[in-house]
């Protein structure tokens, strides 16, 4: 018996049968990514139902030295919860590990395993009057701890932060078999490196998140939603500062290019556009209250007004119902959807220093659209994070191989151009598989240096999914 067979073995005796799957129809789903661009293979999967069963397993894993590749939702943007293609790797399932331990309004803390899917824990805090702030496209599918390897973001990192400032602690099993337990909920900790920390953002490849504790804030009692035409990213910015600067209210920003919004009103049915007459440039405003007494309408409203006189924004429109709410964030939320369906295009999610974003995005379009001419480049998303998703679309006459031929080439200059202005080539999606290459040719010598040097000091058998994020 091989190593793999072995260790398959090995693991329905520690897991039972319900922890070991074999069958090949039940695996294939799993093993491609969520773009579908990358196929890998796993002979088994793995799903442990305890932390102890975690422990077990990857003790097991280091003793016959087979890697395992941590799973949750399998939703993640850069195939970091694929296998490799050879079968030499082992899915490490975990939504079966889907149970919240505690969850409690006193405390603004809940304590849930590493499989609970995002919208249950939306769910169970609005029983009990919270919410944990933190949304994304995915939520239907993504696990707590997927979101936490990948320090996910989301359309509320303006107010609340990335998971990295959501996370109050963090139960793992490290590459050794040993149980990290960060939960205990202790404000004041300095024992030196925070293992939390440094677990928050590692892709599965320093251990296994076996359960995450996450603050939670007040329930939000009315939201308004409004969108504005501005002339230029730069006015966009300065509608959000002018915003910060009279309510605390703004809780979501988000940049729309006209022609993105056009694409939009083209591809997808039952949408409208919000306001008459074109404006070059638009922004999506969300502000929310926890207090049922505030009239968070009637608040944005105003602040939108003297923007208005102040020639900020072109003009403006506050959704009268939520249904019309719904309505402007379907706009924001099926842009992407829009550009597939007027042809092939590529994604790139990257951030720069707030104040540099708006130039960033008028100047990367034009250096991009001169290279490759007939492209057509944009920028849209969360301006006021400093992060966009700049989207490079073939022309119209484009090759179907286009996306083949040119893509690497025209992310190499996005790439070049971000790491020029002093931003990062992955804002919230991670490195995974997908930006390895171009994690290498452009990260800092340091950094790679320490990366490194963490990995090879807390798995140096290399069984937590190697071949993602560590060059
Ligand atoms: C429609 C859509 C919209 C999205 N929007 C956003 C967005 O707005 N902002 C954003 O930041 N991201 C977004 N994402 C990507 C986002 O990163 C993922 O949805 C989510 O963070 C991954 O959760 P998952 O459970 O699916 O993890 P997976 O995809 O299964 O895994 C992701 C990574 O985490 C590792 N991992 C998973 N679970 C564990 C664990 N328990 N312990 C250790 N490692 C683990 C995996 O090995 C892999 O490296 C979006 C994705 C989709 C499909």
């Amino acid at each position: 018996m091989d190593a793999v067979s072995k260790l398959i073995s090995a693991a329905g005796h520690a897991l039972g049968p319900k922890g070991v799957i074999t069958d090949p129809k039940e695996i294939e789903p799993w093993v491609t990514d969520w773009r579908g661009r990358v196929h890998g293979s796993s002979p088994a999967i793995f799903a442990p139902a305890s932390t102890e069963e975690v422990a077990a397993i990857v003790r097991l894993a280091a003793e016959h030295r087979v890697p395992l590749v941590p799973q949750g939702g399998n939703t993640g943007m850069v195939a970091g919860a694929t296998p490799a293609a050879d079968g030499s790797q082992i899915l490490l399932s975990m939504r079966r590990m889907n149970r919240i331990h505690a969850i409690s309004a006193d405390n603004r803390l809940a304590v849930a395993e590493a499989g609970v899917v995002l919208a249950t824990l939306h769910e169970a805090a609005n029983d009990i009057g919270m919410r944990f702030p933190l949304t994304l496209g995915a939520r239907g599918s993504c696990t707590i701890g997927g979101l936490t390897s990948t320090n996910a973001g989301g359309t509320q990192v303006l107010r609340f932060g990335t998971m990295r400032s959501l996370v109050a602690g963090v139960e793992a099993v490290l590459p050794d078999g040993s149980i990290h337990d960060g939960l205990t909920g202790l404000k004041k900790d300095n024992r030196g490196y925070s293992l939390d920390q440094l677990l928050i953002g590692a892709e599965g490849t320093l251990g296994v998140i076996t359960a995450v504790a996450l603050r939670l804030v007040p329930a939000v009692a009315a939201r308004a939603v409004a969108w504005a035409g501005v002339e230029s990213p730069a006015r966009a910015l300065d509608l959000l500062r002018f915003l910060e600067a009279r309510t605390n209210a703004i809780e979501g920003f988000e940049l729309v290019p006209q022609d993105s919004l056009e694409l939009v009103l083209k591809h997808v049915p039952g949408t409208r556009a919000p306001l008459e007459g074109e404006h070059q440039w638009n922004v999506l405003v969300e502000a929310t209250t926890a207090d049922p007494g505030h009239d968070i309408a009637a608040e944005l409203e105003q602040v939108l007004g003297g923007a208005l006189q102040e020639r900020i924004i072109g003009d403006a429109v506050i959704a009268s119902s939520e249904a019309q709410a719904e309505a402007f964030w379907k706009i924001r939320d099926t842009i992407s959807e829009a550009e597939r369906a007027e042809g092939q295009t590529l994604a790139h999610d990257i951030s720069v220093a707030v104040a540099d974003m708006p130039r960033f995005i008028v100047e990367a379009a034009v250096e991009v659209e001169r290279r490759f001419p007939g492209v057509i480049a944009s920028g849209f998303g969360h301006l006021g994070d400093g992060n966009i998703h700049f989207h490079v679309r073939a022309a119209g006459h484009a090759a179907p191989d286009w996306y083949e031929r040119e893509g690497a080439a025209i992310t190499q200059l996005v790439d070049d151009l971000v790491t020029a202005a002093g931003g990062s080539i992955s804002a919230e999606h991670g490195i995974g598989q997908l930006k390895l290459g171009e994690f290498e040719r452009l990260a800092p010598p340091g950094r790679i240096h320490a990366l490194r040097a963490i990995k090879r000091g807390l798995d140096p058998l290399e069984i937590m999914n190697p071949g993602k994020l560590v060059p």
